[in-house]
């Protein structure tokens, strides 16, 4: 398909959302032999020679305490394909799993795992983040059940249902001419600029969120909008709106509260800010939409 896939998306499978609800269709699927399930404990997947270690189903149900830990991420042609959630202070890689591999953390495992790989462990992180956050129901404060293959809880005291969050932010590039601003937060590495960004909130336009966000961190305001791309961002649960924002002029001034410091880059600057020759400056790495953002306006012609 044309357009842009960033790490963290491709999960390559069917995921089959109308099968979900069908729970001995999936118990059945489950049982399979062509079942496999990858393993996270506390949101770092399992991982051999830094590739991703699947578990045949059978395994995967035995290591599930709880059936919710078992989620269903979709079909790979008839096989079922399941991401197993583990819990507990205990590393399952000394224990059950011994010799299986090891659990590494995913933003530093995902720059090197095939993006599809990326996009089945995002989905899982997620989903998995928002089971823990949400063992209760939201309207009446019941304990509430998976279902769905752990896409949905419903509440058994008022039947309310709840559903995975996507929280949508957008990320962007303001620039004016042959310049774009870039900015630093605080708690980043030192030397560290990209782009900036904040959530969308109720009742905004992604381009009025963007419009908002820029001026609330850099002064400018946003004359222009044009949507670049996006990213599912599994921390817990962001969904990034890839912008650039055409702004009216260059008197940016940091808002001193998100961003302590901002900085006008040159095409040329912004080329070496990327790839990593600008003196004293650092970029975001390639497994981040604001290196593409930067890097895609900084070659543009
Ligand atoms: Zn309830």
């Amino acid at each position: 398909m044309a357009f842009i896939t960033h790490t963290f998306a491709g999960g390559p499978l069917n995921r089959a959302s109308d099968k979900r609800p069908e729970s001995d269709w999936l118990a059945g699927k489950l049982k399979a032999p062509g079942a496999r399930a990858l393993a996270m404990w506390n949101g770092s997947p399992l991982l051999k020679d830094g590739a991703l270690v699947w578990l045949d189903g059978g395994f995967a149900k035995q290591l599930a305490a709880r059936d919710e830990q078992l989620l269903f991420l979709g079909l790979d042609g008839d096989d079922a394909v399941f991401a197993l959630d583990l819990e507990g202070d205990a590393d399952p890689a000394a224990g059950p799993l011994e010799g299986r591999g090891a659990f590494g953390d995913l933003r530093a495992a995902a720059a090197d795992l095939p993006i599809s790989d990326t996009g089945m462990l995002s989905t899982a992180r997620s989903l998995f983040e928002w089971r823990r956050r949400h063992q209760f129901c939201s309207v009446c404060g019941h304990a509430s059940n998976a279902v769905d293959g752990g896409w949905k809880r419903i509440c058994p005291n008022c039947a309310g249902q709840h559903f995975p969050r996507v929280d949508p932010c957008v990320i962007m590039l303001p620039v004016i001419g042959d310049k774009c601003l870039v900015g630093r937060q605080a708690a980043w590495v030192p030397g560290r600029f990209s782009a900036l960004a904040g959530f969308v909130e109720p009742g905004e336009s992604i381009e009025e969120a963007c419009a908002r966000e820029v001026k609330e961190e850099a002064g400018l305001t946003v004359v222009a909008v044009r949507y670049h791309s996006s990213q599912p961002w599994p921390y817990p649960s962001n969904l990034m709106l890839g912008m650039i924002a055409e702004v009216s002029d260059d008197k940016a001034e940091p808002d001193l509260n998100e961003l302590e410091a901002v900085k006008w880059l040159t095409r040329a600057e912004a080329r070496d800010l990327i790839e990593g020759k600008l003196d004293g400056f650092s970029g975001a790495p390639p497994l981040a939409i604001a290196h593409w953002l930067i890097r895609d306006w900084a070659y543009a012609d």
